[in-house]
């Protein structure tokens, strides 16, 4: 096993699911002591936080923080401080979906979409850098979309939260330049996770076709290598991203997306 991550503390928001937990994994598999932190029963949610502890052999501790709030992202980074020492990675990822035309879009969607998807990211980034700062050493990563990068139709507060990451990424790259802080995007195509999974069962339903059309459609239409982006690709970006061949990388925005973007 490698340990490139040994002595490191992670937090990673939304890591009960998909890709948040794809990249806890591969932290832990590094070496990293994890703060895992997302929605669940709570059964399941210490089975995963047991399993990846024994696993790995290292300290994985949960809190289920609602990011929805400032309050909840300064305490989820506070308590990762309290519990593990400190923060020297935070990972950005915890999100939600809804589509619909945007003279449609329910105001209450709107608004989560825009607090968990961006404003979280802000929250929790303005709580962890006192810390890092104090340290000299720190790597923010922010999960954004493909569609931060271009738009899609009914989709206007997820791209416009994912853009604005985007850009959120760029400003704490610049006021950190000078620190050993980074702070990149990373910038996913396809993955099939629930939030995914959620869309191919509505085309399916919608278009009264079997799922595996449904998926094989979805991914065509966005993205040319036809293959959905795994959840240990990028898990394996982040660890980059972390280690020594990252360290004079930041307010990049890099795509994952099978060529997505390079239309
Ligand atoms: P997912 O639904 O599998 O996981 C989302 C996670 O966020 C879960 O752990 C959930 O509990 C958590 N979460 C949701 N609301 C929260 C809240 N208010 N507070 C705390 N945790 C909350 O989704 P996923 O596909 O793994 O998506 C993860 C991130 O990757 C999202 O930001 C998403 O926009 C982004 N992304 C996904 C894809 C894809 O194809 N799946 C592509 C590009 C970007």
């Amino acid at each position: 096993m490698s340990t490139s991550l040994k002595g490191r503390v992670a937090v990673v928001t939304g890591s009960t699911s998909g890709i948040g937990l794809g990249i806890a994994r591969a932290f832990a598999g590094e070496g990293a002591a994890i703060m895992l932190n997302g929605f669940g029963d709570p059964a399941e949610v210490e089975q995963l936080r047991a399993s990846l502890a024994a696993e790995f052999g290292v300290e994985v501790v949960y809190d289920g923080a609602d990011l929805a709030t400032a309050e909840g992202c300064e305490h989820l980074v506070r308590e990762a401080e309290r519990r593990l020492g400190g923060v020297d990675v935070l990972v950005n990822n915890a999100g939600i979906q809804h589509v619909s035309p945007v003279e449609d879009f329910p105001v209450d969607r709107w608004n989560a979409i825009i607090a968990v998807n961006l404003s979280s990211a802000f929250h929790t980034i303005r709580t962890a850098l006192p810390g890092m700062k104090k340290r000299g050493f720190g790597r923010l990563i922010n999960i954004a979309s493909a569609h931060g990068l271009v738009a899609s139709v009914n989709k206007a507060a997820y791209v416009a939260a994912k853009h604005g990451i985007v850009g959120l990424t760029k400003v704490v790259a610049l006021e950190t330049a000078e620190t050993g802080i980074t702070c990149n995007a990373i910038c996913p195509g396809w993955v099939l996770t629930p939030l995914v999974q959620k869309q191919i069962d509505v085309r399916a339903a919608a278009g009264g076709i079997p799922i595996a059309q449904a998926e094989r459609e979805l991914l065509i239409e966005k993205q040319p290598s036809a293959r959905f982006t795994t959840v240990e690709q990028l898990g394996g970006l982040a660890v980059f991203l972390c280690g020594p061949g990252g360290a004079n990388l930041t307010g990049a925005s890099l795509p994952v997306d099978g060529g997505w973007t390079a239309q």
